[in-house]
C-alpha cells in the first residue's frame, strides 16, 4: 500500500514551523502582511476555497481581506479596484477568485495586477519568470506540488513525470517546474493518443484534469508518486480527485489524497506569496 502524502499535515508544518515567524518578524518591522481577495457573485466553489484562505492566513498571522462584489459588477468597477490596490502600500498581495462572469475579461483583469503583488502568480511578468527559472510569484498549485513532491522523498531530477493536463494555471506551469528542476516531463491532455504509454514510464505523475477516476492503478507504473491535483464532487456530494485512490494505492508507491493533499499546500503557497511580497518591501 501507498505511503499518504498528507498535504494536511504538511501545510501546518509549513506554517508553524516557517510563516509564523516569518510574519513576526515583519511585523517587527512595523510591516503588517496583508492579502486582498477579489471575489465576485455567488459561486459555491470559490466561497468554500476563500474560507480556506482566510483560515489559513490566521493561523499563520497576517491580514486577509474578501471584497465582494455583486455578479453584475462592471469590468471598469473591478479594473478600477485593482488600481486602487496597486497603490495602496497596506496591501501586498492580491488575487482575483476566477471564474469570472463572462462579462468580465480574464485577460484584462490580470493585466492590471502588479506582478509584485500578484501572489497568485498569473500575471504575464510572473509566468515568465517561471519559465526562465527567475525569482517572481510563483504560481500557488503549482509550488505547492512541487513542494509535496520534494517533502514525500520523491527524487524530482532524472526522473520521468507525466503530467495530465495543460490548463495555464496547474498543467503547464508545473509542468516547467518539474522540467526546471531536472525531470524529463511529459505532458498530456485532451488530444494525447496513448496516455498509458506514458503512464506506463512514468515515476511521478501528477494529475489536473477534473475528471472522476480518470487514473486507475493499472495504469501506473509500480513504485510511482502519484499527485492528484482534481476537486470532483460524486453524485452523493462527495469530495473525490481525478485518480480512482482504491486502485492507485495498491500500485503506487506515495499518493496524495482528496481532500488533505493538493487542496491545503495551494492555500498555504498563497499565504507564503504573500508573505514574500511583503519581505521584498520591508
Ligand atoms: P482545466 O479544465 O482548465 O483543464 C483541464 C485539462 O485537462 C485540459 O488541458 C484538458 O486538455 C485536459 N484533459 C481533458 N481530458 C483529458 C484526458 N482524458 N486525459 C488527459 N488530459 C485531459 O482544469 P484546471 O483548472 O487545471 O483544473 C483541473 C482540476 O484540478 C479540476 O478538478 C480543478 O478543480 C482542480 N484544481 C485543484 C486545485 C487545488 O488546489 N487542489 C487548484 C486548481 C485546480
Amino acid at each position: 500500500m501507498a505511503e499518504i502524502i498528507s498535504g494536511r499535515d504538511i501545510a501546518a508544518t509549513i506554517i508553524e514551523s516557517d510563516l509564523i515567524a516569518r510574519v513576526e518578524t515583519l511585523k517587527a518591522k512595523g510591516i503588517l502582511p496583508k492579502l486582498v481577495v477579489i471575489l465576485v457573485g455567488e459561486h459555491p466553489a470559490s466561497a468554500s476555497y476563500v474560507r480556506q484562505k482566510e483560515k489559513f492566513a490566521e493561523r499563520a498571522g497576517i491580514i486577509s481581506e474578501v471584497r465582494r462584489f455583486e455578479a453584475s459588477v462592471s469590468e471598469d468597477a473591478i479594473l478600477n479596484q485593482i488600481e486602487t490596490i496597486n497603490n495602496d502600500e497596506t496591501i501586498h498581495g492580491v488575487i482575483v477568485q476566477l471564474p469570472l462572469p463572462d462579462h468580465i475579461s480574464v485577460e484584462k483583469v490580470l493585466k492590471k495586477i502588479r506582478p509584485e503583488k500578484d501572489v497568485d502568480g498569473f500575471t504575464a511578468t510572473n509566468v515568465g519568470n517561471l519559465f526562465l527559472g527567475e525569482p517572481g510569484h510563483q504560481s500557488c498549485t503549482p509550488k505547492g506540488i512541487i513542494r509535496l513532491i520534494d517533502e514525500s522523498k520523491t527524487e524530482i531530477k532524472g526522473a520521468n513525470a507525466v503530467v495530465l493536463g495543460r490548463s495555464n494555471i496547474v498543467g503547464k506551469p508545473v509542468g516547467l517546474l518539474l522540467l526546471n528542476r531536472g525531470a524529463t516531463v511529459t505532458t498530456c491532455h485532451r488530444g494525447t493518443k496513448d496516455v498509458d504509454f506514458f503512464l506506463k514510464q512514468a515515476d511521478i505523475v501528477v494529475v489536473a484534469v477534473g475528471k472522476i477516476g480518470l487514473v486507475k492503478g493499472e495504469q501506473l507504473k509500480p513504485g510511482c508518486t502519484v499527485i492528484d491535483v482534481g476537486i470532483n464532487r460524486t453524485e452523493e456530494g462527495k469530495l473525490v480527485g481525478d485518480v480512482d485512490f482504491e486502485s492507485a494505492e495498491k500500485v503506487a508507491r506515495k499518493i496524495t489524497p482528496v481532500p488533505g493533499g493538493v487542496g491545503p499546500m495551494t492555500v498555504v503557497s498563497l499565504i507564503e506569496n504573500t508573505i514574500e511580497a511583503a519581505e521584498a518591501v520591508s
